[in-house]
C-alpha cells in the first residue's frame, strides 16, 4: 500500500485540535489508540467563557455508547504522526513530494498519473485509489464526483479556541470568546 502526498514534508501546522469519541474508536481499529492517549490529554469537559465569566459548559461525561466518552485533546500533526507510524508498522509506504495528477480506471484498477517535485511525470497501475486529498480533492474532482455542497449560515459558526487565562480543572479546557471576549 502507497501513500502519496504532494507536500514534500508532514504539515507542521494543526488544523484539528481535538479527537472526537467516534473519530478516537475509528483510529482505535488500526491500534492507534494507546499512543494518541499517549500523546494528548483527555478533556472532561470544556468550559466557555465570555467577558470574564463563564457562560457554558459542555460535560462529556454522559455519552454512554462509546468507549471514549471525552474528547482528547492533540493537535492535528501529532496524530497523523501516530498514524504514519501505524501505517508503516503494518508494511505502508509513504512518499511526500509526490502529487497524483489524474487517473483513468478500466475493469482492472486504476491508472494513476504521478508528478514529483523534480516534474517527472509516471503512470502506475493500481487495484484501488483511496482520496484523501481534502477539501479541493483531485480525485473526486476527476471522478466527477459532486464536491459542491451546500452553504452554510456563517452566523454563529465559530472555529478555533483560544484557551483563557484562569484556573480550569484537570481535564477540562477553557475557551475564550464571543463578542467582546478577552483574548
Ligand atoms: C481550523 C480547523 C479546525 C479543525 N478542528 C478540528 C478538530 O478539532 N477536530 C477534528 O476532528 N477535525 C478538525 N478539523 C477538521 C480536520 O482538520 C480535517 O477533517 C482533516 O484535516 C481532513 O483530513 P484530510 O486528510 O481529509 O485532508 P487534509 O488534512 O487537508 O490533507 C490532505 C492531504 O492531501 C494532500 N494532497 C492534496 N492534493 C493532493 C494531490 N493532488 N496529490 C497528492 N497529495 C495531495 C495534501 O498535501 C494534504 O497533505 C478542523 C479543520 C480546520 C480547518
Amino acid at each position: 500500500m502507497r501513500v502519496v502526498d504532494r507536500s514534500e514534508r508532514p504539515n507542521p501546522h494543526s488544523k484539528a485540535i481535538a479527537l472526537w469519541p467516534r473519530g478516537i474508536e475509528a483510529l482505535a481499529r488500526f491500534g492507534a489508540a494507546d499512543e494518541l492517549h499517549r500523546r494528548g490529554v483527555v478533556l472532561r469537559a470544556q468550559n466557555y467563557h465570555s467577558q470574564g465569566r463563564r457562560v457554558a459548559r459542555l460535560a462529556f461525561g454522559g455519552m454512554r455508547r462509546t468507549r471514549y466518552p471525552y474528547a482528547l485533546s492533540i493537535p492535528q500533526q501529532e496524530t497523523e504522526a501516530v498514524l504514519r507510524d501505524v501505517f508503516q508498522d503494518l508494511g505502508g509506504v509513504i512518499e511526500f513530494g509526490t502529487s497524483l495528477t489524474g487517473f483513468s480506471q478500466d475493469g482492472e484498477g486504476v491508472r494513476a498519473e504521478l508528478e514529483t517535485g523534480s516534474a517527472q511525470r509516471t503512470t502506475e497501475r493500481f487495484g484501488w485509489l483511496v482520496g484523501c486529498d481534502g477539501a479541493h480533492s483531485t480525485v473526486r474532482r476527476a471522478a466527477r464526483g459532486s464536491t459542491q455542497g451546500s452553504r452554510m449560515s456563517p452566523r454563529r459558526s465559530t472555529s478555533g479556541a483560544v484557551l483563557g487565562r484562569g484556573a480550569r480543572p484537570v481535564g477540562e479546557r477553557a475557551a475564550r470568546g464571543g463578542a467582546g471576549g478577552r483574548r
